[in-house]
């Protein structure tokens, strides 16, 4: 048999890695790297600090500048996948040409979701997912002095403190009654929400925006004109939305290949397609605790996963660890903040015990079935962390422990108890 062709669409975490391990297993295959945009591959989640003026381009740089070139990895950087076809085993970029391949990973990320409102559309409206949006908020933000945020998710935030820290006056928007309702709950809410006050931002919980007014022009740019749900007006410059994210898997839906919000795949990162495999926050996976399949878009789930999807093509069959539903730390200003699993539980035979210092910013929260720890929220304190995400993947019965764990005083030294 000739040289393996592997081509890989994407040049984000989950295709660095999964290059990088593809060239570690397969000194001679071929690689073929396939990204719409141009440039080296970059952290998204330095966006922020970019943003703020910390970072610059060249710090971005996941990789030295001769990576692709010393892994024998030919890029098509600046090329569009715009289809998949399945049965010739080809990739087809906007333009019409192909790209064979002999195995496929589909790494296309995730791009902003843009909440579906009235007159909210045209110039001054971004979302923050790759380097083409930061660029074109910091124009305006050099122009203009407001910017409201549509979101108090991670990406949200991360993006009002960058613009607050460069002295935008920021506003943030936020349907559900407080910030990152998906990790947190009023508790923990409340003492990061006071953490970003030593920020400055300005945060409207509990509403959302009804219609927003054409953008009219002004010697700084457009200006949009947001009427909330409360019937305040906002006015600014910029409006960023951070409302969610859609996986990316337009090449792939004529393939018929199985996807449910993100492709949908196995422990060994296959779709549903032979010789087609996914990573990265457009893959779906299976959550360790509550079986229930779900997007993982995080850095180190991408990573992880485009790892264990290049030991499957290269033939060497290898087992993603399911992840145990770990969100990312959250340290906006000065106090982190981290939830794990099934931290707001709607199933009445959970049991919920905490600790609550708001004076010392201090939140410790457990959620327990049946003796076993399948959620938790830390606020203030998150050295736990580690063994607590442990604790739920070995499904160990902790209820003769649980006020240890709670106290703070567990190490793993107890892990050896869990049996
Ligand atoms: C502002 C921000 C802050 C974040 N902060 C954190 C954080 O603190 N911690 C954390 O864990 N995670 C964070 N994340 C999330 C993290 O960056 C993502 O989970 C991670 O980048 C996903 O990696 P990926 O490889 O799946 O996709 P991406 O890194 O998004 O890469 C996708 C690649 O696919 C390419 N592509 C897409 N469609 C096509 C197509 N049709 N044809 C060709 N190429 C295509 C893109 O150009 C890109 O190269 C943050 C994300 C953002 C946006």
């Amino acid at each position: 048999m000739g040289k393996k062709r592997y081509v890989i669409i994407g040049n984000g975490a989950a295709a660095i890695r999964a290059a990088e391990t593809l060239r570690a297993l397969d000194e001679s295959g071929c690689i073929t790297m396939v990204s719409r945009e141009q440039g080296p591959a970059y952290s998204r989640c330095m966006l922020p600090a970019f943003l703020a003026g910390e970072k610059n381009e060249d710090d971005l740089r996941i990789r030295a500048g001769d990576f692709y070139e010393k892994h024998g990895i030919k890029t098509l950087f600046g090329s569009r996948a715009v289809d998949v076809d399945a049965g010739r085993r080809c990739v087809v970029l906007e333009g019409g040409s192909r790209v064979d391949y002999d195995s496929l990973l589909i790494a296309t990320g995730s791009s902003t979701a843009f909440p579906a409102i009235k007159g909210l559309e045209g110039p001054g409206l971004f979302g923050l997912r790759d380097l083409s949006d930061a660029r074109k908020i910091l124009d305006v933000a050099g122009r203009g002095r407001r910017a409201v945020i549509l979101g108090a998710g991670l990406v949200g935030l991360e993006a009002a403190v960058a613009l607050a820290r460069r002295g935008m006056e920021v506003t943030v928007v936020e349907k559900m009654p407080h910030l990152l309702p998906r990790q947190l709950d009023p508790a923990a809410a409340e003492i990061l929400r006071r953490d970003l006050d030593g920020v400055g931002l300005r945060m409207i919980m509990g509403t959302g925006v009804q219609e927003a007014a054409a953008p009219e022009s002004s010697g700084a740019g457009a200006v949009w004109d947001l009427l909330l749900d409360n019937g305040e007006h906002l006015r600014a410059e910029m409006v960023i939305a951070a409302t969610g994210i859609r996986p990316n898997v337009d090449p792939v839906l004529g393939t018929g290949m199985r996807i449910n919000r993100g492709i949908t795949v196995d422990g060994r990162m296959r779709t549903s397609i032979p010789e087609i495999y996914a990573a990265g926050d457009v893959a779906e996976t299976r959550d360790v605790i509550t079986g229930v399949r779900m997007l993982t878009p995080t850095w180190l789930h991408a990573s992880l996963q485009g790892m264990i999807a290049a030991w499957n093509m290269a033939g060497r069959p290898r087992l993603y660890p399911e992840p145990v539903g770990i969100q990312n730390v959250v340290q906006l200003h000065r106090v982190p903040v981290l939830a794990l699993g099934v931290s707001n539980p709607q199933d009445a035979s959970c049991e919920v015990i905490a600790i609550h210092r708001p004076a010392e910013n201090l939140y410790r929260k457990l959620v327990l079935k049946d003796g076993a720890l399948v959620g938790a929220i830390l606020a203030g304190d998150i050295r736990m962390a580690g063994i607590l995400a442990a604790l739920m993947r070995r499904k160990a019965d902790v209820s003769g422990f649980k006020d240890l764990i709670l106290s703070g005083d567990f190490h793993c030294g107890y892990l050896a108890r869990t049996g």
